[in-house]
């Protein structure tokens, strides 16, 4: 007989890194994202959630369509950033309602903090709602806030590998915005390259050329939005 084995190392619940947990996050996030969703839709809001790198020009886009569409629509936006109100005060300025969500550490919004959010706004009067995620181009693609539609915005400063290496963003996303076209020269980047790696990741995509700068396109992206 051998002898009797010594302590066993015992796992504390939830103490184990666990694929299945962040299974369940995902899962609890949708739900959250589909009750948005339908809070939203009953109340006759167009929620739109705007992606894409630190500095891609998403908040310059989002200034560009309050500008386009403010006297169509009754627009509010919301602002995800870690720490800073910088580009909540930048969307301000153009006259709509501004949420600012500060994430702390997180390098996304969540479906639970769109839900906290909207208890901010009358959604009484309101049609549309931009937000404008985190700059980031990995989680937010795996966290839907219910938004109905949902824009990348790339800039060709980013070089001329961005849309192969980062693909999942792409694939749930109705339009991408190449922006700063006006720079694509001088990077050595080709505009309709970066279409192709696009058309490849999700063909249904709505690909617009951009320079949310001096407004070129944006009125596209209203169009390819169905704005
Ligand atoms: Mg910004
Ligand atoms: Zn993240």
């Amino acid at each position: 007989m051998s002898k009797p084995l010594g302590d066993v190392v015992k796992a504390d619940e939830g103490e184990v890194f666990d694929i299945e947990l962040e299974e369940n996050i995902l899962r609890a996030n949708q739900k959250i994202a589909d009750e948005n969703r339908d809070l939203l839709r009953k109340h006759g809001v167009t929620a739109i959630d705007i992606m894409g790198s630190i500095g891609a020009g998403k908040t310059s886009l989002i200034e560009k369509l309050v500008e386009l569409l403010k006297n169509r629509y009754r627009i509010a936006a919301f602002k995800g950033d870690l720490t800073t109100t910088i580009d909540a005060e930048m969307i301000r300025r153009h006259g709509v309602e501004v949420v600012a969500i500060n994430t702390g550490k997180e390098c996304h919004l969540d479906a639970n903090l769109i839900k906290k959010a909207v208890q901010r706004l009358d959604l009484n009067s309101l049609d549309l709602l931009l937000i404008e995620n985190v700059g980031n181009l990995i989680c937010p693609a795996e966290f839907p806030l219910g938004s109905e539609k949902r824009i990348v915005v790339v800039s060709v400063t980013e070089g001329p590998y961005m849309i192969v290496k980062h693909p999942f963003i792409f694939m749930d996303a109705q339009v991408v915005a190449i922006n700063k076209v006006d720079l694509a020269t001088a990077m050595g980047v080709e505009l309709n390259k970066l279409k192709n790696d696009v058309a490849e990741v999700n063909p249904k995509t709505e690909v617009v050329f951009t320079n949310c700068r001096t407004g070129e396109g944006v009125q596209e992206v209203v169009e390819a939005l169905g704005l």
